[in-house]
């Protein structure tokens, strides 16, 4: 097929996935509930997150409950954009929000703590570092990524009072549910450790989101679904679906070079991530359906750098199901 046939094709494709969707969490053609959705739902105009590096590190990496990190995990603590780390946070915070606003003139922001483990540090430290964001006029959340074994009580209790300044996230990586899939990856912690923390964040007001990432050695298709099983199980108020990313700076990346392993093609992802978002309850905020690859260390899969067209092949592939995000959540309200 030539290149206008197959632009042609595409667009015909498009227009089929942009049949009016059913799905009750949107006002476009989309059937899941995305990100953009939920904020304009919820404050009328665009947020844009804005990536900030404290300084902080990871137990996984410094001795405490493993060295080397997650295997997938980059030198730069999976911060997917290039960070100063020691930067003045509001300075940080300036820029990225200067970018947004080349794309999005109104935009205010998310302060976002993305790399590493961002309430990994004693509550002092953590009170001395994230507390003055909260007096930012134009930073209206807070979303801190972490692990779910840097959280305790104390600290949950204080999150959950600035939670009442504006609104708090805390973002986990679940990564899968099958535990020897963790133990391969050199997590350094399990299930059990991320549904105990769940349960202590429940209540305090504080959002949470889920990171899972599909693809990862030896997993099947039917782990990836029990993973968005567990997801639905916890219930978190968002998730973020990732394509595994092998990057050349990640424990895995370098067995990768040695060594190359199968991966999922994009057909297949976009099947998995379709069988998952009808596993999700409707309700829950789909971050996102596929990660940003930082282009100059990605060694594959590359069709993942193909943002969009991923993103537009799980909304056509949704459409030919007559299908949407929790079509099969057997939650209280059970499945269609
Ligand atoms: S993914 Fe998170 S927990 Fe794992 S090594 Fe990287 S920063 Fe640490």
């Amino acid at each position: 097929m030539g290149a206008d046939m197959k632009k042609k094709e595409t667009r015909k494709q498009n227009t089929a996935a942009a049949v009016l969707s059913p799905f009750p969490y949107s006002d476009t053609n989309k059937r899941y509930h995305t990100y953009s959705y939920a904020l304009k739902k919820a404050y009328g105009h665009k947020l844009a997150k804005i990536p900030l590096d404290a300084g902080f590190t990871c137990p996984n990496r410094d001795g405490t409950r493993g060295y080397g990190g997650c295997a997938f995990c980059s030198s730069r603590g999976s911060g997917d954009t290039i960070l100063h780390s020691g930067e003045d946070l509001r300075l940080q915070f300036d820029a990225g929000l200067q970018r947004a606003r080349q794309k999005w003139p109104d935009a205010k922001g998310i302060a976002y703590f993305q790399s590493y483990s961002n309430t990994y540090a004693p509550l002092p430290v953590l009170q001395q570092v994230l507390a003055p964001v909260f007096a930012w006029e134009d930073a209206v959340e807070v979303s801190i990524a972490t692990r779910p074994d840097c959280l305790d009580e104390d600290k949950i209790r204080w999150l959950a009072e600035m939670n009442r300044i504006k609104p708090v996230w805390v973002e986990l990586g679940l990564q899968s549910a099958k535990d020897s899939t963790m133990v391969r990856m050199n997590r350094g912690h399990g299930t059990a450790c991320l549904a105990a923390c769940m349960k202590q964040l429940a209540g305090s007001g504080i959002r949470t989101c889920l990171h899972i990432i599909n693809g990862l050695p030896g997993e099947s298709r039917e782990d990836m679904l029990d993973t968005a099983r567990f997801v639905a199980g916890v219930h978190p108020d968002a998730v973020k679906i990732h394509m595994l990313h092998v990057i050349s700076d990640s424990a895995l990346g370098q067995s990768y070079l040695k060594a190359p392993f199968p991966l999922l093609s994009m057909e297949d992802y976009v099947q998995i991530v379709c069988d998952q978002l009808e596993l999700l309850p409707g309700e829950m905020v789909v971050e996102r359906i596929t990660g940003d690859g930082v282009a100059e260390n990605l060694l594959a899969p590359l069709w993942t750098a193909k943002k969009r067209v991923t993103m537009n092949a799980v909304d056509r592939e949704l459409a030919r199901r007559d299908s949407w995000q929790g079509k099969l959540y057997a939650g209280e309200d059970g499945g269609d």
